[in-house]
């Protein structure tokens, strides 16, 4: 390893050079506290920046053991001190000047919730810490501006990394509070299983966001407030006991007028899979980890799946035990999305009548008298809603403003009146009573079968020059194939897109022989990502990561095209 007065040096030397000449820079430096890395160095000043990591050693980034004990604890504290050094370096971006991406400064930029990110990553064993950024090396045209880089690594990130990963520099208190709340999450997390909860939404939450494009929370919000008969009390380690709404197990039904707020709760159920920061108003929000959001997804690709729960007997005679399309319906889809969330392991579907596909979710009376059920190949949710419950314990939380059906068939009846929910499963179920009653399946309940064993086609399997993008929130693309996640909707970061086309591509060249199903090819995804860490995938890209849950990785795999089930 050299020093950093050896970079200095190197630097001086390849003053004025041409851009290529920064290449020579990769290595490690010894700075004063911290090693730096300079693992990639961009082509030319417009090209994506330069990756730099920065390492601090356990004993310099002295972060007290309690506050990463736990894994969710490290993944806290880890999310926390990237935002601080997010916040720390933007001043200083593009102070160094130059062409194009010249001085810029960057980390990943973290959202609401907190994710494994493999931008910052803390040492379970040892508390070292590593930090990813980047960095775009300055030059005037393709001209090296060094003495631009030299205030980069010499003026700027010092004092950034000693202000905001050493934890002497930090307010310990600030520390203590990230870790609280983590402990205070996993607590309602673990107490909801205990309980025979599916979610639970504290008083006083703030569930409707800014606007349609920040995920901030609204302003002058009405904070929620649980109805009596659905509160319940959570003894926490940190806070002590609060009050909130526990959301039973069973099927729960969300009902209400036009804009009352009924798909602003479930959009709140959806993400609290994931544990937000403290001010986000959805901190103490927290659903199922394995909930499933369920949508008609018109155009998806199917796979070889079986989707006979739902569709039967079609007119053209196809296989609905082993279907497959390239262009899926809004039944279809919503079909092959609760079979894949069944796969995928989850004990919650979470489903909101604005996007869904009405023939999926209900028949009326009168159809079924007109339009006999031995017609009819599809059959619908409301008929099996309880049997997903009853037979495989997988509970739904449904918004159905406009049909009364699943009045019948539901456990639980909340009404959201000016964004505030009352419990009406009596009253609702009595005059559910004078109606007719809704006929049950005409076929049996049999447990979809998942015997797929996927193989990648020749555009996956041929990894010499693999090249993997991310496109925002909607979609990856692995050489020029495009796997659409747009309507996968608990997916929340590019990075978690980024991080499922390394897997998609790990998948298919490590674990995807024709022999293991599905299943356990995202278990071997999983083991590995629990065994070496997210980091471990990194291998092929320069882009930071953040883990996605098992369910996406279910979603991504059963949505791409390159693969023959
Ligand atoms: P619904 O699904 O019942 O039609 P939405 O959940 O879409 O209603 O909410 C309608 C509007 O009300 C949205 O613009 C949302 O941001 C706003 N809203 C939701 N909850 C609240 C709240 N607690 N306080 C203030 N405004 C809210
Ligand atoms: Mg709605």
């Amino acid at each position: 390893m050299q020093t950093a007065n050896e970079l200095r040096k190197l630097l001086t030397d390849i003053n004025h050079k041409s851009y290529p000449a920064y290449k020579s820079l990769r290595g490690l430096y010894q700075f004063p506290g911290y090693v730096l890395s300079i693992d990639h160095v961009q082509g030319d000043p417009f090209a994506a920046p330069s990756r730099v990591s920065i390492h601090l050693d356990g004993k310099t980034a002295g972060f007290p053991k309690n506050l990463y004990d736990t894994r969710p604890k490290r993944i806290a504290l880890q999310d926390y001190l990237l935002r601080l050094f997010a916040r720390a370096i933007e001043p200083y971006s593009f102070q160094a000047k130059g062409s194009g991406k010249s001085g810029l400064l960057g980390v990943s930029r973290c959202g609401q919730e907190i994710l494994e990110r493999t931008a910052c990553s803390l040492n379970p064993q040892n508390g070292a810490l590593i930090l990813n950024m980047e960095v775009g090396f300055p030059a005037n045209g393709r001209s090296i501006q060094s003495q631009e880089l030299a205030k980069i690594l010499y003026d700027f990130l010092p004092g950034c990394v000693e202000k905001t990963l050493y934890y002497r520099r930090l307010n310990p208190a600030d520390c203590t509070r990230v870790a609280q709340l983590c402990e205070d999450q996993q607590a309602i997390r673990q107490e909801l299983k205990k309980r025979h909860l599916t979610a639970f939404v504290a008083n006083g939450a703030i569930l409707p966001r800014e606007s349609g494009i920040s995920d901030k929370p609204m302003r002058r919000a009405v904070p929620f407030a649980s109805p009596s008969s659905l509160e319940v009390t959570m003894e926490l380690p940190n806070r002590g006991p609060i009050r909130g709404m526990g959301i039973p197990e069973g099927i729960t039904l969300i009902v209400g007028g036009g804009f009352h707020g009924k798909s602003t709760l479930l959009h709140a159920l959806e993400l609290g899979v994931y544990d937000h920061i403290a001010g986000d108003g959805r901190e103490l929000v927290i659903t199922d980890s394995t909930a499933v959001k369920l949508r008609s997804e018109d155009s998806r690709s199917i796979s070889n799946t079986d989707i006979s729960l739902f569709i039967n007997d079609l007119p053209n005679k196809g296989n609905t035990k082993a279907f497959s399309t390239a262009d899926a319906s809004g039944s279809t889809s919503q079909a092959a999305n609760v079979v894949e969330g069944i796969e995928a392991g989850t004990s919650l579907f979470l489903i909101d009548e604005d996007t869904s596909a009405t023939n999926f979710m209900i028949r009326d009376e009168l159809m079924q008298r007109v339009v006999s059920d031995s017609e009819e190949p599809i059959t619908p949710f409301i008929s099996r809603v309880r049997d997903l419950s009853w037979h495989l314990g997988i509970s739904s939380i449904l918004v159905a403003g406009s049909s009364g059906s699943y009045f019948h068939v539901a456990d639980t009846i909340i009404q959201m009146k000016e964004y505030i929910p009352y419990d009406i499963t009596g009253k609702a179920k009595k005059e559910a009573s004078a109606f007719p009653a809704f006929s049950y399946a005409l076929r049996p309940f049999v447990s979809p079968v998942f015997e797929r064993r996927p193989v990648p086609d020749r555009t996956l399997k041929d990894q010499d020059r693999l090249r993997i993008k991310a496109m925002g929130r909607e979609s990856i693309m692995v050489q020029k194939s495009v796997t659409d996640l747009r309507y996968v909707e608990q997916l929340v970061d590019s990075e978690q897109l980024h991080a499922l086309a390394v897997l998609l591509c790990e998948a298919a060249a490590k674990y995807m022989d024709g022999h293991r199903t599905l299943l356990q090819i995202v278990d071997l995804l999983e083991q590995q990502m629990d065994t070496h860490g997210l980091s471990s995938l990194k291998a092929s890209g320069n882009c930071d990561l953040a883990r996605p849950r098992r369910q996406e990785i279910f979603a991504c795999l059963n949505r791409c095209r390159n693969l023959k089930f």
